[in-house]
């Protein structure tokens, strides 16, 4: 896979951004906004609340298998029955991990990142390293992330655009029959849904 979409089609600074990049400089510079503050508040969109969103409905894919099928057929309109819309989500497409195949997701150009069920996006996910690295050997970053996948899982890299973001469902864990959505929603990670990560087995941090 190569970063064949032209740079237009990504999601680069707008007038808004470099506006509130400004912004923020000065009422640093004039002590009006501490920069820890602001770290805290987006730490709390980044891991938080923001992931909660997909968590919850990847929790829904694995009890219920009529909202399963939608999500993989029309993921944009089985993530908005949810109540999850807006910007940067406008079109969702959702991929699910099996035994034999993992997916992961990157943006090969800049940062392009499903925001309404996956809050901002972490900054490994921003870095060129990531997003070089991703296309060329997944295997090797999941490695860094701590995941070992047997080699006969196919790993398929996904790359984003302005037009399309991902949702990968990782796969539930074994052990996990017993428990009841909200229960399930607390496996889900962020990095299980990006696909440098898996979903947390039950019992352990
Ligand atoms: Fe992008």
């Amino acid at each position: 896979m190569s970063a064949e979409h032209p740079p237009e089609e990504h999601s680069h600074l707008s007038d808004m951004d470099l506006h509130v990049r400004a912004l923020r400089t000065v009422l640093e510079q004039k002590g009006y906004i501490e920069a820890p503050a602001l770290d805290v508040l987006i730490d709390t969109y980044e891991n938080k609340i923001g992931p909660r969103n997909g968590a919850r409905v990847v929790a829904r894919a694995w009890v219920d298998p009529a909202f399963r099928k939608w999500l993989l057929e029309d993921a944009t309109a089985a993530i908005a029955s949810l109540g999850y819309t807006g910007r940067q989500g406008e079109y969702m497409v959702a991929v699910e991990n099996t035994e034999s195949r993992h997916n992961i997701i990157v943006c090969t150009l800049c940062s392009c990142y499903p925001w309404p069920v996956l809050g901002l996006p972490p900054v490994w996910y921003k870095s060129a390293p990531y997003r070089a690295r991703a296309v060329k050997d997944p295997r090797g970053v999941l490695s860094d992330f701590g995941v070992t996948l047997p080699t006969t899982t196919e790993i398929r890299v996904w790359d984003s655009t302005a037009e399309v973001r991902y949702l990968v469902i990782p796969r539930r864990p074994a052990g996990s029959d017993d428990l009841g959505e909200e229960r399930l929603a607390e496996l889900v990670t962020r990095d299980s849904m990006i696909g440098t990560g898996l979903a947390k087995t039950p019992g352990k941090a």
